[in-house]
This record gives structure tokens, C-alpha cells and sequence, in this order.
């Protein structure tokens, strides 16, 4: 494997999923979870959260197990965060019952001395401010990307628009898209975002795929058709984890415009097993040969003999 890797700073909770078949109280979730448990199926992790007094080692230790480097994880004095969400009917959508900041309200990202290395580099959705000051604290990696979220993007525009020109690769999704630039094409909004700093946008879609801007063009990847669809949280997180960590493996950077465009088949296919259980479970235990696997299914769907002239 190489040794390129990826650093995670991001939310670690405890979710209380109200989904359609029973709900499931007490699930290890948190963005950083997602995104470190997918990246290290393809490359050494380190990550960078808070924890409470009342989270299990095991968690630590599951981390761990799978080349998750857990040290910038710091255990604070209180609760971990905690976060209640409800899904509808079709899983589509979901509604936020309730979210406990607990130890994450005072989180402020101490990123250790052996992880400033790290070329590729995500920042969970936290404050942008805390984005901005983990962006000082490494220096210049390779790639930084970004999460953000609605809240953010209406509530602190200042401190992300200066968040937005540290950036390589934003990730957001649609409805973020239209918010942060008030446009509601796609295309043009995408347009916008790619002057304010980021050189490359992903817009996630869901389950209708994912775009990509730069400079390029534009590139679409599908989600993965599934029959068995449980539990979407942490999907975009996945997502995210599983380009970084194929881009981490082929230290491809966003320099290839190619590369970039595999890691999105690698990412979408990350997300596709996230959301195959409830939580991070089907990710915790998926294999390399799994994924490839379903690299090649996924080749076969977009597969259309090369050609689209007409002859
Ligand atoms: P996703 O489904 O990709 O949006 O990610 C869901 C994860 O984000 C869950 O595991 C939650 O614990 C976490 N989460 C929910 N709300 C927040 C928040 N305000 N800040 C950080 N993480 C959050």
C-alpha cells in the first residue's frame, strides 16, 4: 500500500437513527467516522476529533484495527456528541430531531506534529473558522477538501467565503450549491464556486449521482444501483473518504484530471456499501477485494463500447 495519507478532521458521535424498519439508538456515526473508515480500506488514515468519557475503546480500538491512526482523537471531559435524525418512507430524505454538541461544542482541531505531512487532507463539516485554522496549522498540502453545510453557508458566509480560497475540492450537495451562491442551475452556480478559490467542485446528488467542475469540465458519476438500501448516514462522508484515500494510494493529486475522475467511481462505490447496513457497519468489515469488485460491476453499468459517432 502507499504511504500516502490521508488526515481526517471531522465529528465523532454517537447517532440515534429513526429509520422505516426500527430505530437503532446509540450507533457509532460522525462524519470523521465515515469518511476515516472508508479512506483506510485504501490508505493510512489519521484522524482528528473529540470524544467524550462515555465512548467505548472498542470503537477506538475498531478504528485502529482497520490502519485508522487514532491519537488525534482527543478524549474530553463530558459526553461525546450526539446526533438524532428520521428518515422518511423511501429514505430519501431526513429530518435532524436532535443534535447534542456535548464535547464537540468546544472542539478545537489540535492537529499533531507528524500529521502536518498528510498531501491529502479533508475537512469535515465543522465551523468554517475551525476549517480555516486547521488549513494554518498544516501548511501546504497536497489537496485539501472540504464539507461544509446549510447552517454555515447561512449563518457564517464571511468565514467561509475565506475558508472557500484555501481549498482544492469542495463537496457539498445540491441544495448547498444553490444556497452558498443563490444560483439555481447547477452548472452556473458551479461556475461561481470555482472562482471563489476551490479549482475543483463535486456536487453529490444522492442517490442521482454526483457531479464533477473543474477546469476539465464537467464529469457525472451514478450512484450504484442497489437492491438493498438501509441506512444512507454517512454516505457523503464515504464518499469523501474514498476519494481521498484512492487519491492518497495513486498520489494522483488533482493535478490529473483523470485521477480525479477514477476517484469518483472510487468514492461512489465506498458510498454505496456505507449505505447497504445501519451505520458504518458494512464499511468497518468491507475488504479491498470487495471494493474492486464492485469497481468492475460499476465499469460494466457505465460501459458503452467507447464510441458515440455516428458511422
Ligand atoms: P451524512 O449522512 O454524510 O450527512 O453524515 C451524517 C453524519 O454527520 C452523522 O453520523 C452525524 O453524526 C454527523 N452530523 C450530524 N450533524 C452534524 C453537525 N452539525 N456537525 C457535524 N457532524 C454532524
Amino acid at each position: 500500500m502507499s504511504q500516502e495519507s490521508v488526515l481526517v478532521v471531522g465529528s465523532i458521535a454517537f447517532d440515534d437513527l429513526e429509520m422505516p424498519q426500527g430505530t437503532f439508538d446509540g450507533v457509532l456515526g460522525g462524519a470523521a467516522t465515515y469518511s476515516s473508515l472508508a479512506a483506510s480500506v485504501l490508505a493510512p488514515v489519521r484522524v482528528v476529533g473529540v470524544v467524550g468519557d462515555d465512548f467505548p475503546d472498542a470503537h477506538l480500538e475498531l478504528l485502529r484495527s482497520r490502519g485508522v491512526d487514532t491519537a488525534g482523537i482527543e478524549r474530553a471531559h463530558g459526553k461525546t456528541f450526539r446526533w438524532r435524525g428520521r428518515y422518511s418512507k423511501d429514505l430519501a430524505s431526513r429530518t435532524t430531531l436532535d443534535t447534542q454538541l456535548n464535547v464537540f461544542a468546544d472542539f478545537r482541531p489540535k492537529i499533531p506534529g507528524s500529521y502536518k505531512t498528510s498531501p491529502y487532507v479533508l475537512l469535515g463539516n465543522i465551523h468554517p473558522a475551525l476549517q480555516l485554522d486547521v488549513v494554518r496549522q498544516i501548511g501546504r498540502p497536497r489537496l485539501i477538501a472540504a464539507d461544509t453545510m446549510n447552517f454555515w453557508i447561512s449563518g457564517e458566509p464571511k468565514a467561509l467565503a475565506e475558508l472557500l480560497k484555501t481549498v482544492d475540492l469542495l463537496i457539498i450537495n445540491d441544495e448547498e450549491v444553490r444556497e452558498l451562491t443563490g444560483i439555481q442551475n447547477l452548472c452556473k452556480a458551479a461556475t461561481d464556486i470555482l472562482q471563489r478559490g476551490p479549482s475543483e467542485l463535486i456536487v453529490k446528488r444522492g442517490e442521482h449521482g454526483a457531479l464533477l467542475f473543474d477546469a476539465h469540465g464537467t464529469f457525472f458519476v451514478p450512484a450504484y444501483p442497489l437492491e438493498e438500501v438501509n441506512d444512507p448516514t454517512g454516505a457523503g462522508d464515504s464518499f469523501a473518504g474514498g476519494l481521498l484515500g484512492y487519491l492518497a494510494r495513486t498520489s494522483g493529486a488533482a493535478t490529473s484530471p483523470h485521477t480525479m475522475r477514477r476517484a469518483m467511481f472510487y468514492a461512489a462505490a465506498m458510498g454505496s456499501f456505507c449505505v447497504e447496513e445501519i451505520g458504518p457497519a458494512r464499511l468497518q468489515r468491507l475488504t479491498l477485494e470487495e471494493l474492486g469488485k464492485r469497481l468492475e460491476s460499476f465499469r460494466r453499468l457505465v460501459d458503452f463500447g467507447g464510441s458515440l459517432a455516428l458511422d
